[in-house]
């Protein structure tokens, strides 16, 4: 099985989750799968092993579990970045829209330092607003986005253009039109 076959074939499809029309693509069984889950890590991290990425930073929740785990494999740190409300130091915060209203994330201030050289990642990329958004606290902080990671990718809501018009590489493993 090629690597997109096999993590295609691990993550399951949700009609209509959370609400009428959507396609929820649920990466925990892909997550629960030993194989797929390390060929899926090895392969988003490949290209950036020795190429000095001081950390990985996941957006919450699912950017968590990938992120980790790619931390441990570029021997990198792991920075979250996290709703507001839930970190415990002083932080810098990004409102973005949502389909409906407007959400804050934030990131400590004192988590990267101008110059790092970063890796960005989360489960999926869809419009690219949560992405965006993230993209530019971690600039905000004077932080280097190497690469902006994702297992999925939906084309055609067009998010991983936009990240590429601001200038963030972007990799991504499978993608569903
Ligand atoms: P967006 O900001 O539109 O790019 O949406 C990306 C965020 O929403 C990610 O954190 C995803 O986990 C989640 N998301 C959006 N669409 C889906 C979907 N069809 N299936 C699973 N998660 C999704």
């Amino acid at each position: 099985m090629t690597l997109q076959e096999e993590l295609i074939a691990a993550i399951r499809n949700i009609p209509d989750y959370p609400k009428p029309g959507i396609m929820f693509r649920d990466i925990t069984t892909l997550l629960g799968n030993p194989r797929a889950f390390r060929r899926a890590v090895d392969e988003l991290v490949h290209p950036y092993a020795g190429t000095g990425i001081a950390q990985v930073v996941g957006i919450e929740a699912r950017g968590f579990i990938l992120g980790g785990a790619m931390a441990h494999q570029l021997s990198s740190g792991f920075i979250p970045i996290r709703k507001k409300g839930k970190l415990p130091r002083e932080t810098v915060s990004i409102a973005y829209s949502l389909e409906y209203g407007v959400d804050e994330m934030e990131v400590h201030k004192d988590a990267l330092k101008p110059g790092d050289k970063v890796i960005l990642v989360d489960d999926l990329i869809a419009t690219g607003g949560t992405a965006v958004a993230a993209a530019n606290l971690i600039r905000q902080l004077g932080a280097d986005i190497a690469a902006a990671c994702f297992v999925i990718d939906l084309p055609e809501l067009g998010g991983r253009a936009k990240l590429e018009a601001l200038g963030v590489e972007v990799r991504t493993l499978v993608s569903y039109e």
